[in-house]
């Protein structure tokens, strides 16, 4: 058992274990721990007692295993176990769950006791790979696996590690888009139900990628977010939509342009600044700006998001909550938001004449936002008798393919042309 805190001394165990098992052709497996019960009191208690709590934790991992299984260190919080003797994959699994079972329970800590949630992933040779740095790899991406499924045990998976890979790489192609400029927007008409008419517009983001085709938003900003890019993209769809409304309100006026934004975008504490900014820049009144946020993030009363929120208020944007019915509303947070719309779901429009479930979430929605004083959207209209039901439930506006798909900027103006 070594206390120094060195993957490379482990390494350089293992590569031995790896000539002597290659020679037998016998496995050897790694057993990399992550120890959250040091993690914490090192928060708590300081450094000094999480290294007294990770020597406790290294005798009782010892102690659950075979005299030749040796136990390291390699980082504040992590564990690798070599175990050189298997005799069968099987017994890797058995000497995790035994580890799990004895660390799994509290750990004494001067005055306190620590609840323990440790994790383990798997690698083996030479399954799943033969050189000792790759298997270290492998046994961290278990591990990352095992904490992120939270599964206290986890096997190095391929699949697993592929799919993160795989991110990774649309994080580095989405960053390679936004450097080119080439993400542009569809606009999607809004229609007035009482008037017919066509009021308002949604922007919608859209990356046509050489390589990939055409990325839905639906991939590419949760790879934004993941990616700490949500800023810049947003920042780039606030300049698009704003300049492109601009050019198409001169031409027909009493048009609103609505936005999306993001949880994350919240968060930021420039993003009013920026709004403000690009008002400023593409000289559209406040007013005529819709931003939409998604019941998720918008109820989620984190004080950072509330306070982005009032901010929006005063700069004299209107706000909406996106895909409304699909999170978790609470009615006494809605009756305070500063909101002026809330938009129903796709999922509950689009089936509401064949679902009579849906039909009702649909004419409650709408109820609640007339009884909040609240304007109510319905997307994903498909079909006109859809838009009829709509209209004799008192809805206020809808959008939707059967009145018009997200087009881009040139099809949008050719379409709203004999219209307005
Ligand atoms: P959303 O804001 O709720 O937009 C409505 C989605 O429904 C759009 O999908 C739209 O193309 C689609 N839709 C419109 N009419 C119909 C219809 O009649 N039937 C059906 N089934 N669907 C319809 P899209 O463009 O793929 O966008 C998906 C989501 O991605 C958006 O949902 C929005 O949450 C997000 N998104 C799009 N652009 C941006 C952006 O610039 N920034 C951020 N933060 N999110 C964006
Ligand atoms: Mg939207
Ligand atoms: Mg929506």
């Amino acid at each position: 058992m070594s206390l120094i805190p060195d993957h490379l001394i482990f390494l350089a165990a293992l590569e031995s274990a790896l000539q002597e098992a290659a020679s037998q052709s016998r496995p050897v497996g790694i057993c990399l721990l992550w120890l959250d019960s040091v993690y914490h009191i090192d928060t708590i208690l300081g450094y000094h007692a999480g290294d007294i709590a990770c020597a406790k934790s290294l005798q009782h991992v010892q102690s659950a295993l075979k005299d030749t299984d040796r136990v390291f260190r390699i980082g504040r919080s992590q564990v690798a176990c070599l175990l050189p003797a298997l005799t069968n994959e099987a017994q890797a699994v058995l000497a995790a769950h035994k580890i799990i079972r004895i660390l799994g329970s509290h750990l004494a800590l001067e005055q306190f006791t620590v609840h323990s949630e440790p994790y383990i992933g798997i690698a083996l040779f030479p399954v799943h790979g033969q050189d000792a740095n790759v298997l270290l790899q492998r046994a961290a991406s278990a591990l990352r696996e095992a904490r992120l499924r939270k599964e206290p045990v986890f096997f190095y998976s391929h699949e697993a590690d592929a799919a993160t890979q795989a991110q990774l790489q649309l994080q580095t192609d989405l960053r390679r888009a936004l450097d080119d400029n080439v993400l542009t927007l569809k606009y999607q008409a809004q229609t007035d139900l009482r008037s017919g008419r066509v009021v308002g517009m949604e922007a919608l983001s859209r990356w046509e990628s050489p390589t990939r085709g055409t990325v839905p938003p639906t991939i590419f900003i949760p790879a934004a977010e993941a990616a700490g890019l949500m800023n810049r993209l947003s920042a780039h769809v606030l300049n698009t939509a704003l300049r492109e409304f601009q050019e198409l309100e001169s031409a027909t006026p009493g048009l609103s342009i609505s936005i999306n934004l993001s949880a994350q975008d919240l968060i930021q504490a420039e993003l009013p600044e920026l709004l403000t900014q690009a008002l400023r820049t593409w000289n559209v009144p406040a007013g005529h700006v819709v931003i939409e946020i998604t019941e998720t993030a918008i109820m989620d009363d984190q004080r950072a998001r509330a306070t982005t929120l009032e901010h929006l208020k005063e700069i004299g944007v209107q706000l909406a909550i996106d895909d409304f019915g699909t999170g978790y509303s609470s009615l006494a947070r809605l009756k305070y938001l500063p909101v002026d719309e809330i938009k129903i779901d796709v999922s509950f429009v689009r089936h509401m004449l064949r679902d009579v479930r849906d039909e009702n979430i649909v004419r409650s929605i709408i109820d609640l936002a007339h009884n909040l004083d609240l304007r109510v959207v319905a997307e994903g209209v498909e079909d006109e008798a859809t838009l009829q039901r709509l209209i004799e439930m008192g809805c206020d506006m809808a959008q939707g393919y059967f009145l018009c798909a997200p087009l881009d900027l040139a099809s949008f103006r050719a379409w709203l042309a004999p219209k307005t």
